[in-house]
């Protein structure tokens, strides 16, 4: 079989955990974990180049017409985007990349690449999500609110997507995102090469027997 990359897509409902679940990953397999540029302001501890490229607006708007972004799109406080050439060059490469990224950037990724995995992890419960959000003990009451109300508007985006996961547990959760991308690399799409190798093969292969029967 050919050991293909698999482009993959993290996206959830904001404080279910995407990054920790994405930090946890990285030490079980590795893959390429695209770097955003955006147009907010850092936060504490944020830093430059491997959190986000923090840019001006300008700036953004700049490398969006020239076509820098494999996609971009407008969140709550900012312009986010994911550098195209970094994506297709690991994936040339044959690694596996993993795009955390909401879901209008999803959406725009799968159109262009329809073998892509687009996952949603979910919070076991609502009540759960909400006490993760004021457990970080850094927003304030409306700020907390305005990213549940935002949570409300993402549920009609998960049909969109491939899988759901639950964020019951770090180690779970990122077991089961490993084994879906896994699981990606038997589809036919993915081995097209090996399939059509195989067709190749088999073709001279009969050809031959024909060959001899003849003789
Ligand atoms: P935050 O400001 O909390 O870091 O991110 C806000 C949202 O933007 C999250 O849902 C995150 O997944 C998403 N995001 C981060 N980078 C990108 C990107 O390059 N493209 C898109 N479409 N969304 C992004």
């Amino acid at each position: 079989m050919v050991k293909k990359g698999v482009l993959a897509i993290v996206s959830g409902f904001s404080g279910v955990g995407k990054g920790t679940v994405v930090d946890h990953m990285k030490k079980i397999h590795p893959f390429t974990l695209s770097v955003s540029a955006t147009t907010r302001d850092p936060r504490p501890g944020e830093v430059e180049g491997k959190s986000y490229f923090f840019i001006t607006e300008d700036d953004f708007k700049a490398k969006a017409e020239q076509g820098w972004f494999l996609e971009w799109a407008h969140y709550t406080k900012g312009s986010y985007g994911t550098p195209k050439q970094p994506v297709l060059d690991a994936l040339s490469r044959g690694e596996d990349v993993l795009l955390e990224i909401e879901a209008q950037g999803a959406r725009q990724v799968k159109e262009q690449y329809p073998d892509a995995l687009l996952i949603f992890v979910l919070p076991p419960t609502f009540a759960e999500l909400y006490h993760r959000l004021t457990g970080r003990g850094t927003e304030t009451k409306e700020a907390i609110e305005a990213r549940l109300q935002r949570a409300m508007e993402e549920f009609r985006e998960i049909p969109g997507y491939d899988a759901v996961v639950v964020n019951e547990t770090i180690e779970g959760c990122a077991d089961e995102i490993l084994s879906l991308m896994e699981a990606r690399r038997t589809t036919p799409a993915a081995q097209k090469a090996f399939i059509d190798g195989l067709e190749e093969e088999a073709k001279r292969f009969m050809e031959a027997l024909q060959t001899e029967k003849g003789e």
